[in-house]
């Protein structure tokens, strides 16, 4: 059995989305005497971390309404490091995603360590075509599952269809192949989205 993380490191000074200074975290060690207790101020989009539907649905669902049992088992990765600019549907059609599937898509951009505004991100024909199938969610190597699309579709398309969104993968060291995923987000009430742990487990299967 081999587990591989594919998390995110937060700290401050970390890659965040467009670079914008409000959306790094701040860690602040709070030290009275020998105790040192850390305050952490974190946007819940941080790093690796699963939208929920209110992100981009007024009064859609919140974190919490999330099974985890669609967070944890198996998952298969694509590799996608050929594609240039957007996932299409074109370029999903010839896998073997299943209606339950979890898909996790290895591009360009787990190579890259720094915020790029051309990130790869998956076209709304995708998204439909993955929604159609009927996955239970997606998972890509960006810190979005789209850029700034007016209308935001890849997302709304997505979240219309129950299909769960990890943004902020690395899977630089992965293959392509079926792994067991265990993805455990913080437990967080409320929100539109909660940073989170995930692991990728080879060797074992559901
Ligand atoms: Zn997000």
């Amino acid at each position: 059995m081999k587990v591989f993380d594919i998390t995110d490191s937060i700290f401050e000074g970390m890659t965040v989305y467009k670079n914008k200074p409000e959306k790094q975290p701040k860690l602040n060690p709070v030290t009275n005497g020998y105790v040192t207790e850390s305050r952490i101020e974190l946007d819940v989009h941080t790093g690796t971390h699963i939208d929920a539907p209110l992100h981009m649905v007024t009064d859609g669902d919140t974190f919490e309404t999330i099974a985890l049992d669609h967070l944890v088992g198996d998952c298969k990765v694509f590799d996608l490091t050929e594609v240039e600019d957007r996932i299409t549907k074109a370029d999903l059609e010839n896998l073997d995603i299943q209606k339950g599937d979890f898909v996790l898509f290895k591009t360009k951009n787990s190579f890259e360590d720094t915020f790029n505004f051309e990130f790869i991100f998956l076209a709304e024909d995708g998204a439909e075509y993955l929604s159609q199938i009927g996955v239970r969610g997606i998972g890509i190597d960006a810190l979005g599952v789209e850029r700034s699309q007016p209308g935001h579709p890849t997302h709304k398309t997505l979240f219309a269809h129950n299909v769960i969104v990890i943004e902020g993968l690395r899977l630089k060291e992965i293959e392509q192949g079926q792994y067991f995923m265990v993805a455990a987000p913080l437990k967080l009430v409320g929100t539109d989205a909660a940073p989170a742990r995930v692991l990728l487990i080879e060797g074992i299967t559901q």
